[in-house]
């Protein structure tokens, strides 16, 4: 099998090669990648560091072009770069397709953000002074992605560092090396000039550390675990960078005695369940008013029963794999956890036995647990949730509120009064109103607060914010 290298100063470079592990079947190797050294890391950067002055100065139409070449070759491979998606991440190939269209979204909108690049002109309080607003590009931008959105997060931060002229150091999860290679691939080839992309995947306590630790960053953006982002927080202030960090959720999801019942049901088989439960924005605290409590958690048992756990790639899967058996041994302790705890396991609990060796656990929806249980404080990042009852709106509003986190938050109901109150009271970086806690728009600001996020706000127009600095320039007419 092909050993796919780190693309480092234009090169491909690299030889020790780890396998990439299919988890529907723990047997399959989806491919090769190489895995860097601190020396590697080091000379990626060097080499972005190198190619930073003339990027930084090159066209918009330039960066608009290949932004826009890479958005048309992954529309254009989405069904090809979907599989691969779905067998290295295990997400089912609807999801996985999904995904790498977004992918493909993000670099299509910033690819017109480069051509609407503007500054302000605005009038001094001195006469006979003009003051002009810019963005300039910060200069080497340090990436580093976690493993459960393999194509959209790396697209997410590649695109916007590049659209604003700042070159980059890539490094992605271990788990997913196989699309983060792909996209550099098509960028490369998009024509980028050297070592405005480097790829270094390797180990994160390895090549990630050697990142943290350069003083030659100019920002660093983290997706990932809230300890790692504590890492990258501390190692910035030290190197006096900018730093963006999205990290975990423990979110919310309210339904109301008001709530259409369908509506509830579906919103919360998804936040809680699809994507095997392991996205950042998923709902794994179901918060239930007592008028509908027993009808919605029916429902849900339901509606739980329905869904196929299977191989990513099979048609009619609902729920792919966990992503491997460290992920699936973090799930079952926390399940065990909570039934110590004294929730009920009201649906699933147990591990799938399906054709391939693959890491399939059962949906597991908890009821009668409590906010302050350790299910309901901490992330699983599984296909774990767990039903709190509560009395009325202000009781399920403090509930949704009483947490570390704060990236996405929930609510099921007909009353336009609440949704409004609700909107306004959720401490949460988007709020969803009879949606699914996940799902959001490649074009607006994604983020959150609290322990969930620090810095401001990943995609859409408000990218800019990161990964760009203001100048303020004066002249003497
Ligand atoms: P980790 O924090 O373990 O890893 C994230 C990235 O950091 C990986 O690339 C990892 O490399 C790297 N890393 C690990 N140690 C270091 C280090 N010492 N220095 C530099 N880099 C390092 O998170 P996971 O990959 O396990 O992702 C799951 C977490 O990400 C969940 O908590 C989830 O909530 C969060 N997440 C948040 C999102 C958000 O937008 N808020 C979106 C998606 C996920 P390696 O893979 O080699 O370990």
């Amino acid at each position: 099998m092909a050993l796919h290298q780190n693309l480092i100063a234009g090169e491909w470079v690299g030889s020790e090669a780890v396998a990439n592990i299919n988890p529907s079947n723990a047997n399959e190797v989806v491919g090769h990648y190489a895995s860097g050294n601190a020396a590697d890391m080091e000379a990626a950067i060097a080499a972005a560091k190198a190619a930073f002055p003339e990027w930084s100065r090159s066209g918009i139409l330039h960066r608009h072009t290949i932004l826009k070449k890479t958005s048309d070759e992954i529309q254009a491979r989405k069904d090809e770069l979907g599989v691969l998606l779905a067998r290295e991440e295990g997400k089912t190939l609807p999801e996985a397709i999904g995904e790498t269209i977004r992918a493909a979204q993000i670099f299509d909108f910033f690819a017109g953000e480069a051509l609407r690049l503007a500054g302000e002109t605005v009038p001094s309080v001195r006469p006979g002074i003009g003051v002009e607003i810019t963005r300039d590009p910060l200069g080497v931008i340090g990436i580093i992605t976690p493993w459960n959105f393999p194509i959209a997060i790396p697209a997410w931060k590649i695109a916007p560092a590049l659209c604003y002229g700042n070159t980059v150091v890539f490094k992605p999860a271990e788990l997913v090396p196989g699309c983060a290679w792909a996209i550099v691939d098509i960028l490369h080839r998009a024509g980028l000039p050297k070592g405005v992309l480097n790829l270094v995947m390797g180990k994160g306590s390895v090549v990630g550390q050697v990142m943290l630790d350069s003083p030659h960053l100019s920002g660093l953006t983290f997706t990932g675990s809230t300890g790692t982002g504590k890492r990258v927080a501390l190692a910035s202030i030290e190197h006096n960078r900018k730093f963006q960090l999205e990290m975990g959720g423990k979110n919310p999801f309210v339904v109301l005695d008001d709530a259409e019942l369908t509506v509830a049901v579906e919103a919360a088989a998804n936040s809680g369940f699809f994507s095997t439960g392991q996205r950042c924005t998923a709902s794994s605290r179901i918060i239930v008013t007592e008028g509908i409590h027993d009808k919605f958690v029916a429902a849900l048992t339901e509606k739980l029963k329905t869904l196929v756990v299977d191989d990513a790639l099979r048609a009619g899967t609902h729920i792919g794999p966990v992503v491997d058996a460290r992920q699936l041994k973090t799930d079952t302790d926390y399940i065990e956890i909570g039934k110590q705890e004294g929730a009920k396991l009201a649906f699933g609990g147990g591990m799938i036995e399906r054709e391939n060796p693959g890491f399939f656990l059962q949906p597991t929806l908890f009821t009668e647990a409590t906010n302050d249980m350790r299910i309901s404080r901490e992330e699983i990042f599984g296909p774990v949730a767990s039903v709190i009852r509560v009395k009325n709106y202000e009781e399920a509003l403090a509930t949704a509120n009483d947490t570390n986190f704060g990236l996405s938050s929930g609510i099921a109901t007909t009353s336009l009064k609440y949704a409004t109150h609700f909107k306004r009271n959720a401490e949460a970086g988007m709020v969803m109103v009879n949606l699914p806690t996940a799902g959001v728009d490649f074009h607006v600001p994604f983020g959150g607060r609290k322990a969930s996020s620090f810095g401001s706000r990943e995609q859409g127009k408000y990218a800019n914010e990161f990964f760009t600095t203001v100048k303020t320039a004066y002249t003497l007419a």
